[in-house]
């Protein structure tokens, strides 16, 4: 008999938010759970850390808008001191000396009409037509999608009426909302918008969402879906708005941790799992680096599925045709990722003084030409040499993270190659392409170079090295539609349940996907009770 202090109902692969979560909720119904984390630090890449002397930020994941209410309401987060704030504007686009665009609550409308009264009259249209899909979005999000199974009608069933469920719901949609939904689910964010739009101010601001973490020109099918999985948040109940937890994304992260921990979850940092154990044909506990062997009743992977199931699982122990097609699991965000330490804020030459401006998403990307060039280019070399790239200044509306007078500002950086052509090492060019990011900055803002303190560099290798994301994937695998929904990561797997009996999944590379959110771990914990009642797992 294994050690009884060494076993679990469940132990957790990864402290990630989607870990967190799911702890919170097996350990309110009841069940012993373990969270087994490689760094020292839960949260994944919703952590706040000082990455120079007396600045801090978000250093990964940069702000908040998807992150679901009912599990902010369930785990009472806000009891545990955690605060969202709005930005006074959503988004700021410097376009050239003179010009830009300001997109923000009661103030898009005039703004837009500086370029276009007929884009201006269709904002309000627009904003209803993706607001109803995205509301199905919303509620998708907490559902386990039908899961394609084979055998018999027994096993069919129950996922029969989950999809008829869905397909009642679609159905009582209006004859137009319906022909959104698909084209949102299935054409370009650049089609989209055009179809909407004449101006390209007002594209590359929402064109932004289509590409984020998203290796793929704005004109890609399946982009129009990456921009709707960006509006279907909310802050402080305001739909489609981005927010600021005060004290970075690690304050939401340290919140779910204490809850976990509250409700008798075990954390264990600077404990990385080194492999699944497998006996008779389940998954039986975990053995970590240090060689500690842990029996749970259930293991539930917070990690990419490619990570989980090359890395840390005997591949023996997989089906054939599993063990290939996860391995086709495709990665790589083309993300590049800097924190600045600044003197003092951006003084933008079309606006130069302090302003709401300087707490928006600030997009550097005037049209969506530009950022289908930038994805050609970063395939054809590695990186554009005019890159996209979105800067927030979190200081702006957090006086914890810098200190006084000073500032800090996270730079994401879209479009570059996840892999650098003729077999490059991201070791190499990190600084090269760190530089370009400011001289980018610096062309619209020419105080900035000269007020960076310092600087912390991400390359998509270094994501991988440092938060464990494959490939350097900010979503755990590519939210494409053939990567969505029941086949996230694969059909026959998209209830959260790995080929294994005893073995689940939590994480980013589940529905509905990246985005700190919250989603795959609640609903992967009400599988895995659900499991645990009908005596599928036992204690
Ligand atoms: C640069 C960047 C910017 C982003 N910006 C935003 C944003 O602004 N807003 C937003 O909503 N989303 C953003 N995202 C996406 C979002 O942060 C992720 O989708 C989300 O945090 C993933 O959460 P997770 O819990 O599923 O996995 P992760 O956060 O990846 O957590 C997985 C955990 O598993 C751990 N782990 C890995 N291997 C092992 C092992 N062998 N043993 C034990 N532990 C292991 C890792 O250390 C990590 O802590 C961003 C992501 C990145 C990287």
């Amino acid at each position: 008999m294994p050690d009884a202090s060494r076993r679990y109902d469940a132990a957790i692969v990864g402290g990630g938010h989607n870990g967190l979560v799911c702890a919170a909720y097996l350990a309110a119904a009841g069940l012993k759970v373990v969270i087994l984390e490689r760094r020292g630090v839960v949260g994944g890449a919703a952590v706040t850390e000082e990455f120079h002397p007396g600045f801090r930020n978000s250093v990964a994941s940069y702000t908040v808008s998807l992150l679901n209410p009912k599990i902010i309401r369930d785990l009472d987060l806000a009891a545990q001191g955690l605060q969202i704030v709005e930005r006074r504007v959503s988004n700021f686009l410097p376009i050239s000396d003179g010009e830009y665009l300001i997109v923000g609550e009661g103030r898009t409308y005039d703004e837009l009409a500086k370029f276009s009264a007929k884009d201006a009259a269709r904002l309000d249209d627009y904003a209803a037509s993706v607001d109803r899909v995205a509301e199905i979005l919303r509620v998708l999000a907490l559902e386990t999608p039908p899961n394609v199974v084979e055998g018999n009608w027994r096993m069919a069933w129950p996922e029969l009426l989950r999809a008829a469920r869905i397909g009642g719901r679609l159905a009582k949609l209006p004859m137009a909302a319906r022909r959104d939904l698909l084209t949102l689910f299935a054409s370009s964010a650049g089609d989209f918008l055009d179809s909407w739009f004449e101006s390209d101010p007002i594209k590359a601001v929402y064109g932004f969402d289509g590409i984020v973490g998203t290796y793929a020109s704005p004109y890609a099918p399946g982009t129009a879906y990456v921009l709707l999985h960006h509006v279907f948040g909310e802050a402080n109940g305001k739909k489609g708005a981005w927010g600021h937890a005060i004290g970075g994304m690690g304050a939401i992260t340290q919140a779910m941790s204490k809850v976990a921990a509250g409700r008798g979850v075990d954390i264990r940092v600077n404990c990385a799992v080194r492999e699944v154990m497998v006996q008779n044909g389940r998954a039986a506990g975990v053995v970590t680096e240090a060689g500690e062997i842990i029996h749970a009743a259930a293991v539930i992977s917070n990690v990419n599925p490619r990570l989980l199931y090359q890395q840390l699982m005997d591949s023996s122990a997989l089906p054939a045709d599993f063990r290939e097609r996860i391995a086709r699991w495709r990665c790589g965000s083309g993300s590049f990722r800097m924190n600045v330490a600044l003197s003092e804020l951006p003084r933008f030459t079309c606006l130069p003084d302090a302003g709401d401006h300087h707490s928006a998403g600030i997009i550097f990307g005037p049209t969506l030409s530009y950022m289908e060039r930038a994805y050609f280019d970063a395939r054809m070399h590695g990186w554009s040499q005019q890159p996209i790239i979105e800067m927030v200044i979190p200081s702006t509306l957090d006086d914890t993270l810098a200190p006084p007078g000073r500032h800090v500002a996270s730079l994401f950086c879209q479009h570059v190659a996840p892999q650098l052509p003729n077999g490059g090492s991201w070791d190499d060019k990190r600084e090269t392409v760190a530089d370009l990011m400011i001289d980018t900055v610096n062309s619209y803002a020419p105080n900035f170079k000269a007020s960076v303190l310092g600087r912390q560099i991400l390359s998509p290798l270094d994501l991988e090295r440092i938060f464990g994301l494959t490939d350097g994937d900010i979503f755990h695998g590519a939210m494409s539609l053939d990567q969505m929904f029941s086949a996230r990561p694969m059909l026959g797997h998209g209830n959260y349940r790995g080929p294994l009996p005893g073995l689940y999944m939590c994480g980013s590379g589940t529905h509905p996907g990246g985005g700190v959110t919250g989603a795959p771990g609640h609903n992967a914990a009400r599988e895995i009770i659900g499991d645990f009642r009908r005596r599928r797992l036992s204690s």
